[in-house]
């Protein structure tokens, strides 16, 4: 108890707010169980298994906390950075194929666009048109005009709109809260420790119950859940209200205003975090992780058999099921990661330069067609089409640079691109694992593989599946590194001149 005091009253960053929380937050703590080393010099090695956001932001992370003499290794399989975030080239232009929305509210993320050098936010089309599909009629379209598109949407949905507002904006508010506690230097053993951090009691159970229940509980009409949430699962997750509840609120802050994303491709943001980190690129796909001596042990396919030892690792990829294959059992003080009969759901990113069926979608051209289509008809064969403007893109530059981007379950026929479009100059299909099939109650994973030094970031995905949730996990991960080798809490040196969300 004397420790935490210590920790929140000489640290400057901790509120008594963070102080009560940590109270709070006891059945859940960390610290008890920690095998602490209380080095005092610096880890020799650390080795980051996955090139993704979640990867490439640990070794940012572990470069942050740990300083320069430590040597960095992040293994990546790929002949190329960032995993499920990638762009697709079409006409000599590229598109964002895979993770391509940020929340104006995901603070790591606009941090690095901020202080990154070379990144910056994409410029996008102003005149985009967001519309509510039955596979036959438009049950709502939104104008140009916000002031008209509020009180369209308010006298279709309306206390239902009020109430989902509401509950967003706490939501997104108690979130918020998670990186004032990381950067006092709390980590979190798993996703519940996390959660309830984030706002009690209120969310140590939110993977536990649909968002269907967690609305209805909180006076959503069935309507609106029908035809907004519905449809903003069908985007962002590929499924319905039947999701769990934190997947649910994720979803819907997803088709918020004031989404962004960085320019060149959200891609980018791996490849100057792996930079910025000066850590070691790897590309050799790693086959086991290990332990002999207090030492972590990595084997690729590429290593003929030789291995390389690590004082700490951070796996940052999915291992098991349809995902990620690598033998980590023997690392692993309890059983190895698995999704527990659970599964990452296909979602197939199908590219269109075409122009849309005028006849079925009531429109001519893409500057008189809804940009974004999501669909309430959970029969349809596609679930959402949006007209997506290229990487690269200026203002000013033509609109008839965009391409379609049809999501489905599965690729789509020559059949069914004929029947959304009447002309289609050129395709291109990227198929993805693309996020867990949530099936609540989803209880994510620990975050602690083993306590000697060994740390997970994709439990977290098992909430929501998110560019920022894999960051913020990646952010624990290297928290948790640093208190194990030093027995202290790293507290961000940069606290004190950062933003004061942060
Ligand atoms: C179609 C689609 C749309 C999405 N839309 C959004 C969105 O709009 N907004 C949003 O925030 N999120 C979105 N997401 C989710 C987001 O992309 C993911 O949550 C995020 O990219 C996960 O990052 P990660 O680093 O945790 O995992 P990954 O991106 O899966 O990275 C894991 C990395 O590990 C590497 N690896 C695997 N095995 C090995 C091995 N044995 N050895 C070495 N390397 C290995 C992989 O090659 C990969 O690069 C979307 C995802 C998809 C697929």
């Amino acid at each position: 108890m004397c420790f935490i005091f210590k920790l929140c009253f000489s640290q400057n960053p901790c509120s008594m707010l963070q102080f009560i929380t940590i109270i709070m937050l006891k059945k859940y703590l960390l610290f008890a169980f920690f095998i602490w080393r209380g080095n005092s010099s610096p880890p020799r090695s650390i080795a980051v298994i996955g090139g993704g956001i979640g990867g490439s932001s640990a070794a940012y992370f572990l470069r942050e906390s740990f300083g320069d003499s430590v040597s960095i290794d992040i293994f990546e399989k790929d002949s190329r950075l960032c995993g499920r975030l990638a762009t697709v080239t079409i006409g000599g232009k590229e598109y964002e194929s895979g993770g391509s929305i940020i929340h104006p509210r995901n603070l790591y993320l606009r941090n690095f666009v901020e202080t990154l050098p070379g990144l910056e936010v994409a410029n996008r089309n102003n005149n985009s048109v967001f519309s509510l599909f039955d596979g036959v009629n438009y049950i709502f379209k939104s104008s140009y005009w916000k002031v008209t598109t509020a009180i369209k949407m308010l006298w279709m949905f309306g206390w239902s709109l009020m109430r989902i507002n509401k509950l967003e904006e706490n939501f997104m508010s108690d979130f918020q809260r998670i990186y004032s506690l990381q950067n006092g230097g709390m980590s979190f053993a798993n996703t519940s420790a996390l959660f309830y951090a984030m706002g009690g009691d209120q969310y140590s159970h939110v993977t536990e119950v649909t968002a269907q229940s967690y609305f209805t509980l909180h006076g959503v009409s069935g309507y609106t859940i029908d035809n907004l949430v519905n449809p903003a699962l069908r985007v962002n997750y590929g499924q319905n209200a039947s999701v769990n509840a934190f997947a649910g609120a994720v979803a819907m802050a997803g088709i918020e205003p004031g989404l962004w994303s960085v320019k060149g491709g959200n891609k980018e943001l791996c490849y100057k975090l792996v930079t910025n980190s000066s850590a070691n690129l790897v590309q050799e796909d790693v086959t086991k992780v290990g332990i002999s001596d207090e030492k972590f042990t990595i084997l690729t396919s590429q290593s003929a058999g030789s291995q390389r030892e690590y004082d700490l690792v951070i796996l940052a990829a999915a291992v098991g099921g349809n995902m990620y294959e690598i033998d980590v059992t023997e690392a692993c003080e309890g059983p190895s990661p698995s999704f527990d009969g659970k599964k990452y759901r296909r979602t197939v990113a199908n590219f269109v330069k075409g122009k849309l069926n005028s006849s079925l979608f009531d429109c001519s051209s893409p500057t008189t067609c809804p940009t974004t289509i999501l669909t309430t008809n959970q029969q349809l064969f596609y679930r959402s089409i949006g007209y997506h403007m290229p990487v690269d893109y200026q203002s000013g530059d033509d609109i008839a640079e965009g391409v379609y981007k049809v999501f489905s379950a599965l690729p789509l026929t020559e059949d069914q691109r004929n029947f959304l479009f009447e002309t289609s100059i050129e395709t291109a299909t990227v198929d993805w694992n693309a996020y867990p099939e949530y099936r609540p109650p989803d209880i994510p994973g620990s975050f602690v593989l083993n306590k000697k030094g060994f740390y997970y970031t994709s439990p977290i995905e098992w909430a929501a599946s998110a560019m920022e949730m894999s960051v913020i996990s990646a952010k624990n991960a290297a928290l948790l590194a640093y208190q194990n080798w030093y027995g202290s809490p790293f507290v961000s040196r940069e606290s004190e001149n950062r933003k004061t969300e942060l």
